[in-house]
């Protein structure tokens, strides 16, 4: 038996068949149908069906404690969920309901995020709802709305084999979105003219397979793509109408853009002033210029400014909107852009509503029948709920209680040390996870164990808005339950029942679609059926009495035959956004912003003088809960490293393969170096894969990050971090 479904780990969102034999055994392979992916996967998701195979450290049955020093004991899910309901409303009613809180993930369905999002903001109170995501994502999605209007990633896969320049800025895709990158090195080995721009400190494989990699110092993203935008103004390759008729704030742009010379930018960025030049002659000349970016960009004090500053490139240039054009943030997990849609973090509501909107509000209430208002300032974000339950104070209405879902915090978060002070300070922890590798068991009062991929059905938006929907095959070992069924099984324990009476995640997603109605994001038009049928549909799709065939659309569209007033979509749905130009800005004009060129992330000094970079590696994911039980897997790089200059090595006396301690303000790692020139003198890269159940601590590169946010995105700044090394020893 056969059943399609889709890749669980990163925002490409690759298609999957699962082969079922009759004895139970499960392969995956590649969909040839699946317009993402055309049938690749890449290592990950070739290895998938282990971690399903692979029951060994699967949690089965509700836990709980009544204190922290006694073991967790086996109960029921009734006296789970019972208990959990009894403490929440204790708290809520003491300290109200800002004193409780969600942490979800970009791994959970988009069914997930509507019902967590509509129990807290909709029936709790609260707008503490956040999400792992927001240490990846947040800063594109601030940028986005910023210059666009609203958070609508414009373009889409097929924009690939329409381009003729990738800048890729900030992102490794050869590690972190392999089958993207793939399509790309096909479409320039099939179109040698194609060039590949590489901005990135590392000489990744991304940049080693670029025609140009421009190794800018860490933090000078702004400078470079100002001195870019500074070209293309003097070399006449903007785009005069497009700026007059459809965007606001050139002429602020271009004085703040040409009060820095190329050559000062250069030497600031730390690279050569005719790297520059080619870098933007071939920008000015390309015919399709795609931009892609992750979290190089994002993952910055200055994260938003980064963003638009890469932004205003496609809008000087006229090159959004059309084949091969576009500004195109990558998402870093499976459902970050559908944890997007509904609302999924701490300052928005569904359908890319904003809680500080108070038609918004009225709006969501109402169709919620909200028992409560919707609060009108944003809840806790990822890093502030960690920091207000570290800083619990007693009798005050802080933070007394977090629930976590499908995310690892105590590996993941930003000077990880603050997030195992909030565990440990919080009157009460839920943990609902499918596994007990996960870092925060340790530290739960309740348990609740969670479906897996292929255990439960619900639906995933990738980065190019298409959403997938994913089907149930296997039953879930011992007593799991999808986190939806949890969720709407607890809100009735909490007194919600009449709201939340689901029988099937189907009824969810239709309740969410209504709410999309007349929006940007509208999918009044995407049912399970449909999506059964097509595979898979990218938003927005309205509600059509007959939607167009694919077939009927192309031949309609190469007669230009479709007028742009009329809403007829292939029953796909929307490839591109704003085809018409016309943005979702009040003035429908997008926005150039002239922005600061500055760095303002952590200095160093003399004793912190290296800047810290962390990223990933080719074959683990996030926090190795599900690749970390792939022994394949740990073939690649079996072990934690230290990537550092050998120039920087040498004045340390380390040797390569030697044992060093890296050390920051907050405090330390111990991990092998590796001298290479592929860091620039003055950089060293962490991995941040390995943490504490896996390995132990001392390799935990969040023992080293620092909590400094973006002021707007609230994304941690975790590509800086100054530090030094030194080599180990023993004490
Ligand atoms: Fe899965 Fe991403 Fe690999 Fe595709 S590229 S198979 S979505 S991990």
């Amino acid at each position: 038996m056969t059943h399609q479904t889709t890749c669980c780990y990163c925002g490409v969102g690759c298609g999957i068949v699962v082969n079922q034999e009759p004895n139970g055994r499960l392969t995956v392979e590649g969909d040839k149908q699946h317009p993402s992916n055309r049938g690749m996967l890449c290592s990950k998701g070739m290895n998938l069906h282990y971690t399903v195979m692979d029951q060994s450290d699967r949690l089965l049955y509700p836990q709980m404690r009544f204190n922290r020093s006694m073991p967790l004991q086996r109960v029921s899910w009734d006296a789970a969920l019972e208990r959990t309901a009894a403490v929440f409303k204790t708290f809520i009613q003491k300290y109200g309901p800002d004193s409780v809180a969600f942490y979800v993930s970009g791994q959970c369905l988009t069914e997930e995020y509507y019902l967590v999002n509509k129990l807290i903001k909709g029936f709790i109170g609260s707008n503490n709802i956040d999400t792992n995501s927001r240490l990846c994502m947040s800063s594109a999605v601030v940028g986005y709305k910023l210059s666009l209007g609203e958070d609508s990633v414009p373009v889409c896969y097929d924009d690939i084999e329409e381009a003729d320049v990738f800048l890729v800025q900030g992102a490794n895709p050869a590690w972190c979105h392999p089958i993207l990158w793939r399509r790309i090195e096909a479409h320039k080995t099939a179109n040698p003219h194609v060039k590949i721009i590489c901005v990135d400190p590392r000489r990744t494989d991304t940049a080693r397979s670029s025609d140009l990699h421009l190794p800018i110092r860490p933090g000078t993203d702004i400078v470079l793509n100002h001195a870019i935008g500074r070209l293309l103004i003097e070399n006449g390759h903007i785009d005069h109408s497009f700026i007059v008729d459809h965007t606001d704030g050139f002429l602020a742009y271009r004085e703040l853009v040409m009060q820095r010379s190329i050559d000062e930018a250069a030497e600031l960025c730390g690279i050569d002033s005719e790297a520059i030049q080619t870098a933007a002659n071939w920008i000015g000349r390309s015919k399709g210029f795609l931009s892609l970016w992750t979290m190089g960009l994002n993952q910055s004090v200055i994260g938003v400014n980064k963003n638009l500053s890469l932004i205003n490139l496609h809008l000087i240039t006229g090159r959004i909107g059309t084949p091969g054009n576009g500004p195109f943030s990558l998402t870093g997990q499976p459902n970050a852009m559908g944890g997007r849609e509904t609302g999924g973090l701490a300052n928005i509501l569904p359908a890319h509503r904003d809680v500080m909107n108070a038609a918004h509000r009225a709006e969501v209430e109402a169709f919620w029948n909200s028992p409560v208002k919707i609060a009108a300032k944003p809840g806790l974000t990822a890093t502030e709920m960690f920091e207000a339950l570290a800083d619990d104070r007693s009798g005050d209405a802080s933070l007394k209680a977090i629930w976590i879902i499908n995310t690892n915090p105590l590996v993941s978060m930003p000077d990880v040390n603050t997030a195992e002070k909030a565990l440990k300070n919080a009157r009460f922890v839920v943990v609902q996870d499918i596994s007990n590798r996960a870092d925060t068991v340790a530290f739960a009062d309740v348990v609740l164990p969670a479906a897996a991929w292929l255990e439960k059905e619900g639906t995933m938006t990738n980065a190019e808005r298409r959403i997938a929907y994913l089907p149930k095959v296997i039953d879930g070992p011992g007593e799991t339950l999808p986190d939806s069924e949890i969720l709407w099984r607890f809100a009735q324990k909490m007194g919600f029942g009449d709201a939340f009476k689901y029988t099937n995640c189907s009824e969810v997603y239709q309740e969410y679609a209504q709410l999309t109605a007349g929006t940007n994001v509208d999918v009044t038009g995407v049912t399970y059926e449909l999506l059964r049928k097509n595979r898979t549909i990218q938003w927005p799709f309205q509600q059509h009495d007959k939607p167009i065939t694919n077939n009927e659309y192309r031949i309609a569209n190469s007669e230009n035959r479709i007028p742009k007033t009329e809403n007829r979509i292939p029953e796909t749905g929307t490839k591109r956004l704003f085809t018409d130009h016309r943005f979702y800005t009040a003035n429908q004009r997008a926005q150039i912003h002239a922005v600061p060129d500055g760095n303002t992330s952590e200095p160093t000094d003399e004793d912190f003088p290296l800047v810290l970079t962390t990223g990933r590696i080719r074959d683990q994911w996030h926090t190795m809960t599900k690749t970390g039980r792939v022994a394949k897997l740990g073939q690649h790089i079996p072990q934690p490293f230290l990537q550092i200059h050998p120039d920087d090595a040498n004045v340390r006396g380390i040797e390569e393969g030697q044992l060093v301690v890296v050390q920051s303000r907050r405090g330390e790692v111990r991990v092998k170096a590796q001298l290479t020139d592929d860091v620039r003198p003055g950089l060293c890269f962490l991995p941040m894969h390995w943490g504490k159940i896996l390995t132990n601590n001392q390799v935990r590169a969040n023992n080293l990050t620092n909590s400094l946010v973006d002021p707007r995105s609230k994304e941690p700044d975790f590509k800086f971090s100054a530090v030094e090394v030194l080599p180990y020893q023993k004490p």
